[in-house]
């Protein structure tokens, strides 16, 4: 049985078709620059045919029927009916408080995601266009909607509130929600199979280090604090989101000089990070290629980047009085050894220790332990599968209808 999972950003549907009895992909691809005359289509199957197109595509609508027609063609085509698409699954940003786990798309939900919209500008309102225009091209197929913010909702009160007046999150629900949930999830549960021992006995730190990044301290498999909060701006150095910062700085910005809350924006959510602090790019790969050949300015944002991060993962340790392993996913975690190297460095005194060989040969993809031997704690990498996570609950709440 095939289950199609989609993620419909502000300009692109990413999306894949996964065969559930073998949890692999038949085909994979990202339709980008929704809205340009230049929109391009990639598209992979398993058995290694590719295509890719340049045209005109609109918006969501169009993207996800383009999908469809390549998942039917003769060329490129991994199915023979639509019919063959049993259920769809959405990745959903947010899912303020009303959703602690994944459910099926009803005119109730759809209300509440509409109301959940504020909380996510820039995510939610293309996530609701998707499946808008999912429900219209799969008719009577079921819809099943997965949240970023779910698996951070056993976030205990002391770890969510922020020391703001109690009417602000009564009133406005401004509250740590967490973020990359779904990836949190995966990586973290792959590690206890990895560990060969029961997700309920273990002390995790997962770190998802990709263009966004945030690290959740996980308690027996459930997340007890995570570094994104109220939106995914808080938390870890990205490629050009700021972090943490003092709250007070943009009120000063505004204040003296001439910066209005849209270029505040800007400049926190845009132009900081990785690229603000080297003024070379937002680009992990670049920074580490530059720093090698010299590059003061890259090194400067590497080591506030790895220095974030390091002070993290200390922290969360004292969290979870403890640990077991520290795993790294995503684009920079999975393939970027001198991060790992950098924000593992010195922390043998809370019981990480690398082995540098086995951190240097893990990259693209590959998952594996990179810890010592004699490492207290374990340290893994784990590829993240997101897509693999949306499919499984699509394929959960179909089999319970
Ligand atoms: P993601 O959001 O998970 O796709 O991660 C994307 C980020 O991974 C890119 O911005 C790169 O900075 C980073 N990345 C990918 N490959 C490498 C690499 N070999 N070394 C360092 N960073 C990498």
């Amino acid at each position: 049985m095939s289950i199609l999972v989609l993620n419909c950003g502000s300009s692109s549907v990413k999306y894949q078709l996964i065969e559930m009895s073998t949890e692999k992909y038949l085909a994979k691809g990202l339709v980008e620059r929704l809205g340009e005359e230049d929109a391009k289509v990639k598209h992979k199957c398993r058995d290694g045919r590719r295509f890719e197109e340049v045209k005109d595509i609109k918006n969501h609508s169009q993207a996800i029927k383009e999908v469809v027609r390549i998942l039917l063609s003769s060329e490129y085509g991994v199915i023979k009916d639509v019919s063959d698409i049993k259920a769809v699954g959405h990745r959903v940003v947010h899912g303020c408080e009303k959703f602690s786990e994944s459910t099926l798309v009803t005119p109730e939900v759809m209300k509440v995601l509409h109301d959940c919209k504020k909380l996510a500008p820039l995510h939610n309102p293309h996530n609701i266009h998707g499946i808008e225009a999912s429900e219209k091209l799969f008719k009577g197929v079921i819809q099943v909607a997965v949240f970023d913010t779910a698996f951070h909702q056993t976030i205990p009160e002391h770890a969510y509130l922020y020391a703001l007046p109690m009417e602000y999150y009564k009133k406005y629900f401004i509250r740590r929600y967490g973020f990359h949930g779904t990836s949190h999830y995966y990586v973290a549960h792959r590690a206890a199979e990895l560990l060969g021992k029961p997700i309920e006995s273990l002390k995790i730190i997962t770190a998802h280090l990709g263009n966004g990044c945030s690290i959740a301290a996980i308690d027996g498999g459930k997340s007890v604090d995570t570094s994104m909060g109220f939106t995914p701006l808080e938390g870890l150095v990205m490629g050009t989101r700021c972090g943490d910062i003092d709250p007070f700085i943009p009120i000063f910005l505004m204040e003296n000089y001439d910066v209005d809350y849209r270029d505040m924006d800007d400049i926190l959510n845009k132009e900081s990070g990785l690229l603000g602090l080297s003024g070379i790019s937002n680009d992990s790969r670049e920074i580490e290629e530059k720093m090698i050949s010299g590059s003061k300015e890259a090194k400067r944002a590497f080591d506030v980047t790895a220095y974030r991060l390091k002070k993290y993962i200390a922290s969360y340790i004292g969290v979870l009085c403890g640990l077991d392993a520290l795993v790294f996913t995503a684009g920079i975690g999975e393939n970027s050894d001198l991060t790992r190297a950098a924000a593992c460095e010195n922390l043998e005194c809370l019981g990480i220790k690398l082995d540098s060989e086995k951190n240097k040969e893990t990259v693209r993809g590959k998952e594996g332990f990179i810890n010592a031997d004699d490492s207290k704690v374990k340290v893994i990498v784990i590829p993240t599968n997101e897509e693999l996570v949306i499919a499984r609950d699509t394929l959960r709440i179909y089999k319970s209808m």
